[in-house]
């Protein structure tokens, strides 16, 4: 190999705060000396800011995204018994908060890109079935046309768990403003990520919109009346502030990841060994990248010849589909999910990744198959 031995970590968490530290700090005195900590100006600026750019009526800044799903399924009236149809390969915060309000999750099949099957939620519908949760998993919207065909057919809502879509978008509509509400996850390691645990909803719909305004603060109005039985979900002013300067950058943010994308792609094409995702195209699909979650023969064999040279993978999700947590009750085979589980993993994609970087990974997967 040309290149002397690079270490990459599949996320680089300290990074977030390195890589622009000055301005970081500088917000943090700005928010600090202000006493501004909780549904201050920051975060209003930020929702705002969020409106435009996701081009949505209604958002609302919340602790975290499992947060975000429940305000959201409660605002929209899910309730006990209530049946919600989404992919197995999702995280466990998907299901959760169906379970969490009293709903019962129903796990389908993913298909060749990894998103909900669409051939495989038509026959999970019953007559307790009140919604769909599409997952945009890796950055890339579902196929929202499809699901909007069923959902009307059989008078569903469509709920989306946009946690890893932030300005993913199908025909130019953005991830989480097809439905009743989305939501949108600001754990560190996501599109936005702050420095700790934050989340959003977002919805076009104003009576949802009211519900969520009272849900993440204690069910307290604009004049701080109490009118309706809440939580304390609210997005901590300090991390709006950091996620405002972060968004005003998002852009270019989302631009490296593409092209980051574009050069695993391109390099790693030609391996028979690999199925990779969708390559970036200005089709129906904009996709901005979470991960970049591929397909390998001898999985297990490559992670650890890239382990050696440097390089940090994972699996996502531990590597288990949720229909896999026996524990929960759940006890369903779905073989497209296992057979995908079977060769999933995830090279490294995030705002540090450099070209040298993504080019010595490429190299080392083709030199792992020659
Ligand atoms: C990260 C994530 C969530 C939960 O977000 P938190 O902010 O960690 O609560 C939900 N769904 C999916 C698909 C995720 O990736």
């Amino acid at each position: 190999m040309k290149d002397s031995k690079m270490n990459i970590p599949f996320f680089p968490y300290s990074e977030l705060y390195e890589s622009d530290k000055e301005n970081f700090n500088r917000i943090f005195e700005d928010v600090c000396s202000r006493g501004a900590y909780i549904l201050q100006k920051d975060l209003e600026e930020f929702e705002n800011d969020l409106k435009d750019f996701l081009n949505v009526k209604y958002v609302y800044g919340v602790a975290n995204g499992t947060d975000a799903l429940i305000l959201g399924l409660k605002a929209t009236g899910l309730s006990a018994g209530d049946e919600v149809i989404m992919p197995s390969h999702t995280y466990i915060a998907s299901p959760a908060s169906v379970h969490l309000v009293g709903g019962i999750p129903i796990l389908a099949e993913c298909g060749q890109d990894g998103m909900l099957d669409i051939e495989d939620i038509e026959h999970r519908i019953t007559d307790k079935t009140k919604a769909i949760m599409p997952v945009h998993i890796n950055g890339r919207t579902c196929k929202m046309d499809k699901i909007e065909e069923i959902a009307k057919k059989y008078e569903l809502k469509i709920v989306e768990d946009a946690a890893q879509g932030l300005g993913s978008k199908f025909r130019d509509k953005c991830a989480g403003t097809f439905g009743a509400f989305g939501t949108i996850s600001f754990y560190p390691a996501k599109l936005l990520g702050c420095f700790g645990d934050g989340g959003l909803i977002m919805t076009n719909d104003s009576a949802i919109s009211e519900k969520i305004s009272l849900l993440r603060d204690h069910g307290r109005n604009e004049e701080g009346k109490v009118i309706a039985w809440g939580y304390n979900s609210r997005l901590d002013n300090l991390q709006a502030a950091i996620l405002k300067f972060k968004l005003s950058k998002y852009e270019s943010e989302i631009k490296h990841r593409r092209s980051i994308a574009e050069l695993y792609h391109n390099g790693l094409k030609d391996i028979d060994a690999l199925k990779l995702p969708e390559p970036p195209t200005d089709g129906d699909h904009f996709d901005v990248y979470q991960n970049y979650e591929l397909r390998a023969k001898n999985r297990e064999g490559l992670r650890e010849f890239l382990t050696n040279k440097g390089i940090g993978t994972i699996i996502q999700w531990a590597g288990t589909p949720v229909h896999k947590f026996s524990d929960l009750g759940f006890d369903q085979s779905l073989e497209k999910t296992e057979d995908f589980f079977k060769e999933c993993f995830m090279i490294p994609m995030n705002f540090a990744v450099k070209e040298a970087e993504a080019n010595y990974i490429v190299d080392s997967i083709k030199e792992f198959y020659e």
